[in-house]
């Protein structure tokens, strides 16, 4: 049986991932920072194990990895947004962004490559988002972050690939989740109406995604993007 980590498993696309892994068999590590509840809810339905740490904070990520043993799937999907003017945003904010989305995904993966890498099979799956691949004005930050997940996937999938890992990323678009409460009614209509599919993604299309990703079906994909944002970034 396949063990996978999913950071930000406790809710939204997190746990679509976390129940749709668990569908194909896998044993679900599910990380969550707050909603411990609702972690340990989801263990108990799909028989995973709900584990707690911060993915900024390295210290933590590497206890909990080496306490976890042998992880042969690493989902980097947690992630916090903010939208205000760049300049508005305190650094603090900021940093914060920076540390969780791109450093974060960074930390999982420096703690689970070493047994990967001497077990010879691996695959790490990245959630970017459709602002890291063309920019959102007032989510610079947050569009930073996700651009750079994008290029570490790339340049990490041509190191790790003689060691048999692939790493791949999704780059989700308007997926309706607690990220997305913030909007108005009207302001959702308006979104809605520059999604050339006419529909918002759910967080189980992103979860399709990361499936086909950690399958044998994509043996031969590594370092690549797949959108899954109804064509609104295309
Ligand atoms: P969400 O509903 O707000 O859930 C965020 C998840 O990240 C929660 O499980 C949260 O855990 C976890 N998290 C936040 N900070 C963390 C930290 N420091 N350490 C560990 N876990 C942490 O967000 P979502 O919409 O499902 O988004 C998931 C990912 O998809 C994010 O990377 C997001 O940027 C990306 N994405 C989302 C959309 C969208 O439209 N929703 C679009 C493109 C990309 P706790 O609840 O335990 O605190």
């Amino acid at each position: 049986m396949k063990t996978a980590l999913v950071t930000g498993g406790s809710r939204g696309i997190g746990e679509a991932v976390c129940r749709r892994l668990a569908n194909e068999g896998c044993f679900v590590l599910i990380n969550y920072l707050n909603s411990k509840e609702k972690a340990e809810q989801l263990a108990k339905e799909i028989h995973g194990t709900a584990i707690q740490f911060d993915v900024s904070d390295m210290d933590s990520v590497s206890k909990a990895v080496s306490d976890a043993g042998k992880i042969d799937l690493l989902i980097n999907n947690a992630g916090i947004s903010e939208i205000d003017l760049f300049t508005h945003i305190p650094q603090e904010k900021a940093n914060r962004i920076m540390s969780i989305n791109l450093i974060g995904t960074m930390n999982c993966s420096r703690a689970v490559l070493p047994s990967m890498i001497s077990r010879k099979s691996g695959c790490i799956i990245n959630i970017s988002s459709m602002w890291g691949q063309c920019g959102a004005s007032c989510e610079v930050d947050y569009s930073a972050s996700k651009a750079g997940i994008i290029g570490f996937t790339k340049a990490l999938a041509k190191e790790v690939a003689p060691s048999g890992i692939r790493v791949n990323c999704v780059s989700p678009g308007f997926i309706m989740t607690e990220m997305n409460s913030r909007f108005s009614q009207e302001e959702l209509e308006e979104i809605r109406s520059e999604i050339p599919l006419g529909i918002f993604g759910r967080p189980e299309h992103v979860a399709d995604s990361v499936a086909f990703l950690a399958s044998e079906q994509s043996e031969y994909i590594t370092g690549q993007v797949i959108a899954v944002n109804g064509g609104m970034v295309i």
